[in-house]
């Protein structure tokens, strides 16, 4: 077959893992495998800290690849190039080829050589004078410039082939997803908790995600935006089971029988037990919610105190100490932003008390909380409780 473009990605901190890179290197070359194979059909193979994508047909969508390879978490650049033989002269007509568009752009240009395998009988300057030369000669009215160029040929000497790319792009980073456990992550629609959602999962973490809807103060059109943004989630974390749990029923008592600067904060009582309920029978070690420090009255330090007292795992919280406007330029990054901003309520908004306890008393919340049967409510909740799979 013809010679084609492929895609090499860069691997981040999975190299740092020592005896366990191993593991690490196969998980990420099979999440690669797997979120490529909507775009067409691959060959990936993983050679000195790059995986290499190669097209098995000419139908396959690179396009679509290359977006789909810079949401991969573990990948932490992502370039594509074209292969050609380790020779300077065949170095030359590949790029003159594969970036002949680029070159009628620019006025200067200069070529950037890396050397990976070392036993080539060139040095990195050396490939660079000699592609460059023959550059200069073909595009002569584009001059060679050390500083600044318009334009940087990149050249990788690899053991196999040699490979010819403009710059590269950032990827996702961090550590690939099924390396490092279950979560169960508490999602709303707001713009919180998809980005902590995406935080935890970039740290190798395996999601599912659990959603409490309160019919009919909640809407459908509200339940259906968090499949979205489960769906969008799934490009870097990969397939969601998504729980979906009942909470009318619950709210409706706490209003009943519960001093109303309490509300929120039983509500997230409730919906912290229920989550670790759920996350032990799905084996997830820890919960993830995105509140961060401060941000409205149930995030002060107290009353996220008073709200986990009544969970044994872990509650993970990435947006602890992030201010709104990082969590809404992340929020834009990973593409969440524009679902979360949709205007449907939430069950946390319908029930908001007007003077909500900002530095409550454990011993208080649960004085108020003993008007309810919590473990009858709790397990009417979870016996309601429905799950989906949500997919790429
Ligand atoms: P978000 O923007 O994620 O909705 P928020 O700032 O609005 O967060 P709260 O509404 O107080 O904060 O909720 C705090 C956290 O509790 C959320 O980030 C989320 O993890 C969880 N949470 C809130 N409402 C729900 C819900 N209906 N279903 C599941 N989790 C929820
Ligand atoms: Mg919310």
């Amino acid at each position: 077959m013809e010679i084609q473009e492929t895609l090499l990605l860069k691997l981040g901190e999975v190299v740092l893992k020592g005896l366990n890179r191993r593991a690490f290197e196969d998980r990420l070359l099979s999440n690669v495998s797997r979120r490529l194979r909507r775009c067409g059909s691959f060959q990936t193979h993983i050679r000195q800290s790059t995986i290499y994508v190669e097209p098995l047909s000419p139908d396959c969508d690179m396009n679509a690849a290359f977006a789909a390879a810079q949401q991969v978490f573990g990948v932490v650049r992502v370039a594509r190039a074209m292969p050609c033989e380790r020779v300077p002269e065949a170095i030359a007509q590949a790029a003159a080829k594969y970036l002949g568009g680029e070159f009628a752009k620019a006025r200067t240009f200069k070529v950037e050589t890396k050397r990976a395998d070392k036993q080539y009988p060139m040095n990195s300057i050396q490939v660079s004078q000699a592609v460059g030369g023959l550059l200069a000669e073909a595009f002569p009215e584009v001059r060679a410039e050390m500083r600044n160029p318009d334009l940087t040929v990149y050249v990788e000497i690899r053991e196999k082939a040699a490979y010819v790319h403009t710059p590269s792009v950032r990827g996702a980073g961090g550590l690939p997803v099924g390396t490092g456990g279950r979560a169960l992550s508490l999602l709303s629609g707001g713009l919180d908790s998809p980005v902590a959602s995406w935080m935890i999962a970039r740290r190798g973490v395996e999601l599912e995600a659990i959603h409490f809807v309160s019919p009919p103060y909640t809407s459908p059109q509200a339940q259906e935006k968090v499949m979205q943004l489960a769906k969008l989630l799934t490009a870097s974390c990969g397939r969601l089971k998504v729980h979906v749990a009942p909470f009318t029923r619950i709210q409706e008592e706490i209003r009943k029988n519960c001093p109303e600067a309490y509300f929120t904060l039983i509500m997230r009582r409730f919906m912290m037990r229920i989550a670790e309920a759920t996350a032990k029978k799905s084996g997830a070690a820890a919960l993830v919610t995105g509140e961060s420090l401060g941000q409205v009255a149930s995030q002060t330090m107290k009353a996220l105190a008073v709200t986990e007292s009544v969970v044994s795992v872990p509650v993970l919280r990435p947006l602890i100490g992030m201010d709104k406007v990082d969590i809404i330029h992340t929020a834009q990054r990973i593409g969440t932003y524009e679902t979360s901003i949709l205007p449907y309520e939430d069950c946390c908004t319908v029930f908001t008390p007007r003077h909500p306890a900002t530095r409550p008393e454990l011993r208080d919340v649960e004085a108020a909380e003993a008007a309810l049967d919590v473990e009858t409510l709790c397990a009417e909740a979870l016996a309601g409780a429905e799950w989906q799979w949500v997919k790429p």
